[in-house]
This record gives structure tokens, sequence and C-alpha cells, in this order.
């Protein structure tokens, strides 16, 4: 049985849930309510995991799974495996998953079938682009979850027209108080700029399977960030630096001089880079948000088809470039001519996601 009160399990694998579960987790140490995490080491890499534990200082997760590398399937399947045994031991009251990975699938599927009531932050985003495997993730976790916290009203609409069984809370992304509450630490803290032998640059994050597995897209890409016309700072994912290497693009990026490759940074270095850069270009979704806190306003070319977070374009921080070269070249350059004003307004909420999402469970679950 779960405990009288409020029990929650965090379900989570990645760098990016790390990140926007750290202000929920401080939110739910505030109100004292009782909650262990269970983190799937979908990301095993200690730069993608154990490091923004320490950084955000939050506990060791009480359990690891040591899910590691694998097919989707294989992935899917060990985490099930794994929450189902923690969750017959240790039922909870409610089970909370973040965003689109593997790890938060096999949360919310571990959790419907022992009818423990599921909670998904980040609920009803969609990029209707098929070829991903987080737009089945996602859309799957939103219609098995209980509580659905959606960051926008776009979101929010969507999860309606889809009619999901559970409710719909708009609440804001804890992406953007997770910015604010580290933002100034980063700017005093972090030393990375000493690092960067640019004054100009542009920060460049790519590891999307569709972009980074595909050679022709990769390789169109590598071409782009040679002829841009600012140096670029690019912290690489470990998935990005194995197939440039593997499809032999690496040595053209690390002999450009006007291109500083990094492993993947901590938070407070990414922080700080992005503050300090010209503009943003990525296939990131966090980044893509990130951008638009109003501590940060800068602008991001997604090199992406489509984008889950089109709020952002429309509030005209951001723009989907798709990943052709001559494209992305021509509309930086229309950019250099002419950038655009940012909003003071994040469409991502206010910074107070965190503490909404759990004012909501409190109420809901109402123990
Ligand atoms: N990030 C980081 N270091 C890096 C690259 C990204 O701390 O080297 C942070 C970034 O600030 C954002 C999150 O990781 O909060 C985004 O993660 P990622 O791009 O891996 O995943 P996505 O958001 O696309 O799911």
């Amino acid at each position: 049985m779960p405990r009288n009160s409020l029990d929650i399990r965090i379900i989570m694998g990645t760098r990016p849930e790390i990140i926007k579960f750290a202000p929920i987790i401080r939110e739910l140490k505030n109100q004292n309510i009782y909650f262990d995490v269970i983190f799937t080491d979908q990301h095993f890499d200690y730069n993608l995991s154990k490091k923004f534990f320490e950084e955000l200082e939050l506990d060791n997760p009480k359990y690891h799974l040591n899910i590691g590398k694998g097919t989707q399937g294989e992935q899917t399947g060990k985490a099930i495996i794994g929450i189902d045994k923690i969750l017959i031991k240790e039922p909870s009251n409610l089970v909370l998953v973040q965003g689109d990975t593997n790890s938060s699938l096999a949360g919310a599927l571990a959790a419907v079938k022992l009818h423990n009531k599921i909670g998904h932050i980040e609920a009803g985003l969609r990029s209707y682009d098929y070829r991903m495997p987080e737009e089945y993730n996602r859309r799957i976790i939103d219609h098995i979850s209980d509580l659905l916290f959606a960051p926008t009203e776009k979101s929010t609409k969507i999860l309606e027209n889809e009619n999901v069984w559970g409710k719909i809370f708009c609440t804001g992304n804890p992406i953007i108080d997770a910015c604010n509450q580290h933002f100034n630490y980063a700017e005093k803290k972090s030393e990375i700029l000493s690092n960067i032998p640019f004054e100009n640059y542009i920060l460049v994050t790519t590891h999307r399977a569709e972009n980074v597995d595909n050679p022709s897209v990769l390789n169109n890409l590598v071409g782009t960030f040679l002829e841009v016309p600012i140096p670029i700072v690019f912290p690489a994912h470990p998935r990005t630096i194995n197939r440039l290497k593997q499809f032999s693009l690496y040595k053209k990026l690390i002999n450009s001089k006007k291109i500083l490759i990094l492993p993947p940074i901590g938070y407070f270095d990414l922080l700080k880079l992005m503050y300090h850069c010209a503009f943003i270009i990525t296939d990131s979704g966090g980044i893509q948000e990130e951008a638009t806190a109003p501590i940060m306003r800068k602008f991001t070319f997604v090199i992406r088809k489509t984008t889950d977070r089109p709020e952002s374009c429309e509030l005209g921080f951001s723009k989907v470039v798709g990943t052709d070269k001559d494209v992305i070249l021509t509309n930086i350059k229309e950019f250099l001519r002419n950038p655009p004003k940012l909003s003071n307004k994040s469409p991502y909420g206010d910074g107070k996601a965190s503490q909404k999402i759990i004012s909501i469970i409190i109420k809901e679950l109402d123990i």
C-alpha cells in the first residue's frame, strides 16, 4: 500500500528529464511530500546523467535500472520490467513522468498496468513527424495519463481535441523554472567563456536520430556549419560524435578554425554559453524552450522539418529551417541583416510551473 499521505514515484532516464524535474523535486521537498526517484540510466554517460544530479544538487536516485543502450523496444522493455518490480514492491498514489523518452513511456505503461495514477508533465506536444520515436511515446503517454500538465494553451487544445481521458491543466513548462533558478549561479560560477577562443559565436547542438543517424542529413549539416559567417561552439552529444566519426565527418569539423567541438557540457556552462551567444542552431526541444526565458531571450534556428514547440516560432523566438544548407544559410543572412526584436514573455510559462503542478497534484489526489 502507498503511504497514507502523498507518495510519488518519479521516473526519469535522460539529461533533459533531470533538468526539468529539478524544480519539481525542489517543490516536493518544500511541501514535505514523499517521493522516490527511479532512474532508468537510458542516459548512462557521466556527462549526460550523474553530472547533472551533482550540479543541480539532487540526491542520488533511490533506484537505478541500468537499461543502457539498445533498440527502442529493448530500452522500453527493460525499463518496464525494472519499474514494474519497484511499483509492485512500493506502490505509490502517483507516478510522475515528463516528456517523451522511452523511460517516460515505460514508466507510464508499468504504472497503468498496476492501476497507479499517472501524471504527465509536458503533455500535449506534437510534431506530427512520424519518423520520431518520441512522437509515438508522447501520444501513448498522454492517452493513459490521469493528470496532464500541458505547458501552453496550444498543447491544452491538442489534448482536448484528442479526447484524452485524463484531466488537463495548463501550467507552463518547468524548464523556465529551471532556467530562472540556475541562471544567476551559472553566470557567476561558470568559467566556460575563458575556454572559448571567439568573441562572437553561434551555439550549436544536434542529436536527434532523424538528423544524426542519416548520413546525407548529417553531411549537409556539417557543410552548413563550415559555411556559417560566425564561429561555432558545438557541445556535442556522444551519439553525434559517434555518427560524425562513423560517416567520416568528424575531422572536417575539428580541422576548421571556426568550429569548437566540446563534449556534452554541464547545465551551468550551457546556460552561460547560451546567454552570451549571437544566436542558436539546434534540434533540441529543451534549448528551444530555454531560449524564450525572459532572462535569456535568444533567437533559435530549428534544424528540423517540423517542431513540437510552435509557440516559440509564433512569438518570433525561432524559425524552423529544415536541414538544407542553402535554406539555412539564406535564413541566417536574413537574420543578421534584420535581427528580430524578441518578446519579453515566454510562451512556456512564468517560471512557476512546478509550484502549479504540485498544488494541482495535492488538490486532485486529496489524500
Ligand atoms: N544541455 C546541457 N548541456 C549540453 C546540451 C544540452 O546542459 O551540452 C541541456 C539544455 O540546456 C537543455 C537540455 O539539456 O536544458 C536539452 O537536452 P537535449 O537537447 O539532450 O534533449 P531534448 O530537449 O531535445 O529532449
